[in-house]
This record gives structure tokens, C-alpha cells and sequence, in this order.
């Protein structure tokens, strides 16, 4: 679950911020990085006319709610928390209470009978519905699209890194998945509106972006010069100060060479590949409705670290889908422990009402799911521990971003996480640490450098 964002912004891109009105907002997130940056826009639209943040949802005069519904269990949390609000909304109820994310539908009709207490759902991205329960909102209008997604999320979070959506919606139909009829069809943002958002994060501090999409690999098809990913990443790689790039979600069928050739060349784009391979057998991905073979995968994974020595791997993988036999999961098991992924994702399958699959028997049992779960979790450790095992003795470049039990902890460029004491203030601070530890998890250090 995200923490309460708190936003600034660049006055360049900011209508005059109006004063604080007294009144506050409270917003709770689940799920993805997407959801993560809507709420920061949202609360950076509420805090340009005069809200303020609030972490207690009884203090607050808007409540907003972001959710999820890729699986069940998160649906069943979305659905606790809406719950929980209807003791809130009987006792204030002039207090507008908003639902917006992947819960969402185009027909609202049964969520309205649902949940009667919520004034406004909104379809994610789509913040100009807003306006309807915060009328001032209107004041902003044409400067709604500008408002960067900076936010500094709590006191322990340096805030130098931030999320910015490139491209929303997924022109996949992934039999199994919810998001393209919640989230549409994809939209790329234009590369010069990207750039800029990017330089004001900058200008704020920030020094590491992410840039998001559910297929962020397929930025820019839908525009009319048709910039593709690695325009774009050489555009904002040479945004001054800006020190550490990444991106995500990327689809293995649109991970192309020029793609891989720029993260290779551009030096502030990290040495770090988020690759969602979901299953290792290929009549599984066709019923997945993937459109590639596990083989597209493999190679393309060998591709980048042949481009990219030292590059680490992040992938997805879903476990007893649809008629999964027990051959078929030992070719995603084998997969894995073929390719040496440094973070694997795994979910046990979860049918979506409305998506294709969940017209299928959902006939793998759920202690059969967790077992699988289980296995590939335990491959995961000992896989983990073996590629972090290699980094002892090596020097990482960490981005502090956490104090806690008197120790910082930062990322290393390969997204790996880095803990190490030093009595210096170095929160939001690049420095390099030298690996004495490791376990499967994490590596334990000491600084070597000075904090830049
Ligand atoms: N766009 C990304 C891709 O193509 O891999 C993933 C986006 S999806 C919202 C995030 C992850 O949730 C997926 O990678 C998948 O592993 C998981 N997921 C999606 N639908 C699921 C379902 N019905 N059951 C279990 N896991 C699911
Ligand atoms: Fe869902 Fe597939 Fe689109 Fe990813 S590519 S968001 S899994 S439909």
C-alpha cells in the first residue's frame, strides 16, 4: 500500500497555488506504480486549490480511494476499506468519498448499488472527473495535464525518486487479465510533455524517474510521429541532473534491439530489465494469449545481457492458470531456473470476471496453486542467493532512500537493495558501498565514497 502523497510544484508549470482553504484530503492506494502516481495527481490537484494532506481519514474533507482489482484478494481489500467508510460518510456526510482505479467500470450501475455511500467513481487517469465533487477544480482546467507527478511520500522517503505514466491503457488482451477493459485502450503522452514534467521533477530534486505504461515498450505507436521507447529515453537521458532512469512494465514482443542498444549507451538508463514472462510453456502463454513463445523470452533476456553485462532481471510469472498440468509448470520452474531471474513476481491465478479465462474451469486446486507458489518462491531464494552471493566484494552505486534501525538502506542501479551504517546525513544521497554480506533479499555494505 502506497503512502500518503504530498506534493510540490514547479511554479512554471503551476497556476498560482491558491491559499489553504483549511480543508484536508486523505487518500489510500493499492496496487501498482500506476495507481501510485494517479494518486500523486490527484493530490497534487487538490493541493493546488488550497487542500492539504491528512493520514487520518476522520480529519479529512475528501476521501478518495485508488484501487485494484487484478486479483481477488485485492478486490476483497478494496472492498473492506469501502466498507469501512460508511461509518465515516453516516456520521459526515457531506464529506465526498471517491473511488477511482482498476475498480472502476463503464457501467457503475452495480458498483452504485454496491456502494451507495460513494459520491463520485472515476475511471483511472481520468482526473477531470474530479471537478464534479471539487467544483474549484475547474479553476485549473487547462493546466490539469501540466501538473507533474511529483510527490514526497513520508518523512522516510527522500523523495528523489517519482513515477511519470508515459503511456496509459494496454491494447493486449491477455486472457487472464482485467486492466485493458478497465484502463482502455493505450494512450502515449507526448515526448515533449514527458521531458518537461521530467525537468521540473529534476529541478525538485528528484534523481531517479520511473517512466510507467502496462506495455511501456510500446510508447509512442499511437502518435503521430511515432517516437518509439528509445527516442524517448535518449530525450530524457540528457535532462541535466538527472542521474538514474528506469522503466516498466515492459512486453517481451515489443522489447526491440534498439530498445536494448539504448539502455546499453545512454548512461543514466539502469542496468535494470522488467521483463513479465508469465509461464515457461508455450501452450500455456498461447492460452495466456501472450503472443510469444517462451524461447522470445529467453532470447531477448540473453540479447540484453550480452548488450549489458551485469544487467538484472525482473519477471512475472502466474501460477496454476487454466489447465496447467504439472509438466507445464515444471517448464515455467525450469525456465526460471534456466534464465537466474534476480526478482521473480509470482501470483496464483485468479479468476476476473469479464476477462476470457474466467469462462474456463478454474481447475488447478487452490492448495495445488499454493504449492506451486511455494516452489517457485523456494527456487527464487536459492537463485537469489546465488546471484547475490557473486556481488560480494563488489562496489554498488546506492541511492539512499530509507533510515531504519540505524541503517540506510538505497537501491543499487540493478534495483537491488542495499543496507549500510554511517553516521553522515545522507538521505536522497548517490553513494557507493562496498558489499561485505549477502543474502538472497538484500546485501549488507560499507560506504567507500563520498555522498554526491
Ligand atoms: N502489463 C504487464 C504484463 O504484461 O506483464 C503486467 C500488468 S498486470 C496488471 C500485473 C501482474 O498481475 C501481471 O504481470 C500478472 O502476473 C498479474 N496478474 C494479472 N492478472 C492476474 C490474474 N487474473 N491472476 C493472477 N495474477 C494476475
Ligand atoms: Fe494485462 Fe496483458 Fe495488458 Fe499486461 S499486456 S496489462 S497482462 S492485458
Amino acid at each position: 500500500m502506497a503512502a500518503l502523497p504530498v506534493i510540490e510544484l514547479h511554479p512554471a508549470t503551476s497556476p498560482a497555488r491558491m491559499a489553504p482553504n483549511g480543508k484536508r484530503f486523505f487518500i489510500w492506494t493499492i496496487g501498482c506504480q500506476m495507481n501510485e502516481a494517479d494518486s500523486a495527481k490527484v493530490a497534487a490537484m487538490l493541493q493546488e486549490v488550497g487542500y492539504r494532506p491528512t493520514e487520518v481519514e476522520d480529519d479529512a474533507d475528501i476521501v478518495v480511494l485508488n484501487s485494484c482489482v487484478v486479483r481477488q484478494a485485492a478486490e476483497d481489500k478494496v472492498a473492506g476499506k469501502l466498507n469501512s467508510l460508511i461509518r465515516l460518510k453516516r456520521q459526515k456526510p457531506e464529506v465526498p468519498v471517491v473511488l477511482t482505479g482498476c475498480m472502476v467500470t463503464n457501467q457503475q450501475e452495480k458498483l452504485r448499488e454496491r456502494f451507495p455511500h460513494v459520491d463520485l467513481f472515476f475511471n483511472p487517469s481520468d482526473f477531470d472527473q474530479l471537478q464534479q465533487v471539487v467544483p474549484e477544480l475547474a479553476d485549473l482546467d487547462d493546466d490539469l495535464a501540466q501538473l507533474p507527478h511529483y510527490y514526497v511520500p513520508e518523512a522516510t522517503d527522500s523523495g528523489v525518486t517519482a513515477f511519470v505514466p508515459i503511456i496509459y491503457g494496454c491494447n493486449f488482451l491477455c486472457s487472464y487479465c482485467i486492466v485493458p477493459y478497465r484502463r482502455g485502450k493505450e494512450r502515449s503522452r507526448t515526448m515533449a510533455e514527458i521531458v518537461r514534467e521530467v525537468e521540473v521533477l529534476v529541478s525538485k530534486g528528484v534523481r531517479e524517474v520511473t517512466l510507467l505504461g502496462q506495455t511501456v515498450n510500446a510508447y509512442g505507436h499511437d502518435l503521430d510521429d511515432r517516437p518509439g521507447l528509445h527516442d524517448l529515453l535518449a530525450a530524457v537521458d540528457t535532462i541535466p541532473g538527472l542521474d538514474r532512469l528506469r522503466f516498466l512494465t515492459s512486453h517481451p514482443k515489443y522489447m526491440s534491439n534498439d530498445i536494448v542498444d539504448s539502455m546499453a549507451a545512454l548512461p543514466s538508463v539502469c542496468e535494470h530489465m522488467n521483463l513479465p514472462v508469465q509461464a515457461g510453456d508455450n501452450e500455456v502463454l498461447r492460452r495466456m494469449r501472450r503472443t510469444y513463445t517462451a524461447d522470445l523470452w529467453r532470447e531477448r533476456i540473453a540479447y540484453t545481457r550480452e548488450r549489458m553485462p551485469g544487467v538484472t532481471v525482473a519477471t512475472d510469472i502466474i501460477v496454476g492458470f487454466p489447465g496447467e498440468t504439472d509438466e507445464q509448470f515444471q517448464n515455467t520452474y525450469d525456465l526460471l531456473e534456466e534464465v537466474g531471474c534476480d526478482k521473480v513476481h509470482v501470483a496464483m491465478y485468479s479468476p476476473r470476471p469479464g476477462t476470457l479465462s474466467a469462462r474456463w474451469d478454474d481447475d488447478i486446486p487452490h492448495e495445488e496453486k499454493q504449492r506451486r507458489h511455494r516452489a517457485i518462491e523456494e527456487l527464487q531464494e536459492r537463485v537469489c542467493s546465488e546471484l547475490n552471493a557473486r556481488r560480494l566484494g563488489e562496489t554498488l552505486e546506492v541511492l539512499v532512500d530509507s533510515l531504519a534501525k540505524g541503517r540506510w538502506g538505497g537501491r543499487s542501479r540493478g534495483n537491488t537493495l542495499v543496507h549500510f551504517a554511517d553516521d553522515r546525513p545522507l538521505m536522497g544521497k548517490l553513494i557507493d558501498v562496498k558489499i561485505t554480506k549477502t543474502s538472497p533479499w538484500y546485501l549488507i555494505g560499507e560506504a567507500v565514497s563520498e555522498p554526491r
